[in-house]
């Protein structure tokens, strides 16, 4: 009995001994010599990784998060390509044009698994890049959530552009009761020009971008052309507040509803929008609040009719019912509710009792008014190097949006 013990505790010591050289001891040898990230906005971020060990290394593995808002966190996990061997240098490059881009300033998370032949394993710790667009010499101007980064035109050029912001938010919260949850940067180009270099795929016609999960704006504006770059920075300023108050993994807003809230805090609809609605009542041809409810037509006409009537709607039913139940309708849409039950559910009516309803609205307040004579412009999309109004400004922007979701 005595003998057997022996030679058991003998067996498990050696056993002990050669766990003991086999994994501490290669963990040891399997070192990470450099870890690095670099920016080349807009297009480029490139991972650096140095390692080397006593055994081949056979598996490198590079992870990132991107900070945004989402309901659930996405890890990226990479399988880097390479031969097998003892000392290594790898890189590899996102490529933004794959995926779509990143926003100035968006902050990532990165760290590397390595593993040898033995199947030691290192991670590293995470660290932190910022994709900041440093080819300009940015200067910021922060007033509670909202934070302006410029670099050409003086304080008095951005401090005009910070009052139109405050001013959105103000007006947003007195109409609708919404307000900025979280903080919002608006990246402030020197013009277009600078702004489509700072963009994946640069359209002729793009005069900003909002990127809403990442609460960033970018957009061109001239000295020069101040007040379109004041009106444009309202409308998506409230596209962010809207989106930070009913975000829910479930439903978006009818698009009257999204874009009437922004137009409506722009302020007074142009002579260039209700001619079209004029018109159209005298045709008969309005948009139905159902139609309407769907992204709006490409084509100008019927899009310049479609935040017109969606103005209306969102001016209707804040004047005649108040912005207590604006704001309940908006909650609402955050709890996850359809297009007909919320309306239902807050003003008693579905989208088509809200057609009935506003039709005699909109034909009441048209009446007996002139037909004014500003032209009614055929043109799809301008091609001068400034956009003319936010409208067009917003067209882009939806589909830049939509194209940067597919890509993740
Ligand atoms: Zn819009």
């Amino acid at each position: 009995m005595i003998k057997k013990a022996g030679i058991f505790v003998l067996v498990v010591s050696l056993f002990l001994v050669l766990l003991g050289t086999g994994l501490v001891q290669a963990r040891g040898e399997l070192t990470i010599l450099d870890n690095s990230a670099e920016v080349e906005f807009p297009a480029k971020l490139r991972f650096y990784l140095s390692a080397e060990s006593d055994v081949n290394i056979t598996d490198i593995r590079l992870h990132y998060t991107v900070d945004r808002e989402s309901f659930a966190q996405v890890t990226s996990e990479v399988y880097i390509e390479f031969m097998p061997d003892t000392t290594l240098d790898v890189q590899w490059t996102w490529d933004m044009r794959k995926t779509g881009g990143l926003p100035p300033g968006s902050n990532l998370e990165y760290w590397w698994t390595v593993a040898d032949v033995n199947g030691d394993k290192i991670e590293t710790t995470p660290l932190r890049v910022q994709f900041d667009d440093n080819r300009y010499s940015w200067q910021g101007l922060t007033e509670g959530k909202v934070t302006i980064y410029w670099y050409e035109g003086g304080e008095s050029f951005v401090g005009e552009i910070m009052l139109a912001a405050q001013q959105a938010l103000a007006r947003l919260t007195e109409d609708t009761g919404a307000y900025l949850k979280k903080p919002v940067e608006i990246y402030v180009y020197a013009n277009t020009r600078d702004l489509r270099g700072a963009m994946i795929f640069p359209q002729e016609w793009t005069g900003g971008v909002a990127f809403t999960t990442y609460g960033v704006i970018t957009i061109g504006i001239a000295t020069n052309n101040l007040s379109w770059g004041k009106g444009a920075i309202t409308h998506e300023l409230t596209h962010l507040v809207i989106h930070q108050m009913t975000f829910n993994p479930y439903t978006g807003l009818p698009n009257w509803l999204e874009e009437g809230l922004a137009k409506y805090t722009e302020g007074e609809l142009g002579a260039e929008f209700t001619a079209y609605i004029e018109r159209a009542i005298a045709e008969n041809s309005l948009i139905s609040v159902r139609s309407l409810s769907s992204p709006f037509s490409a084509y100008a006409e019927e899009s310049y009719l479609s935040y017109a009537q969606s103005y209306s709607l969102v001016e209707f039913l804040i004047t005649s019912y108040g912005q207590g139940k604006m704001l309940e309708l908006l909650n609402t849409f955050s709890a996850g509710s359809s297009y007909d039950g919320a309306l239902e559910r807050i003003y008693g009516f579905d989208m088509d009792g809200l057609d009935t309803l506003w039709r005699d609205y909109i034909t009441g307040q048209y009446q007996g008014v002139e037909m004014t004579t500003v032209a009614i412009s055929p043109v799809l999309v301008r091609t001068s190097t400034e956009p003319a109004s936010g409208l067009l400004l917003d067209l882009r922007l939806a589909a830049q949006t939509r194209a940067w979701r597919q890509g993740w």
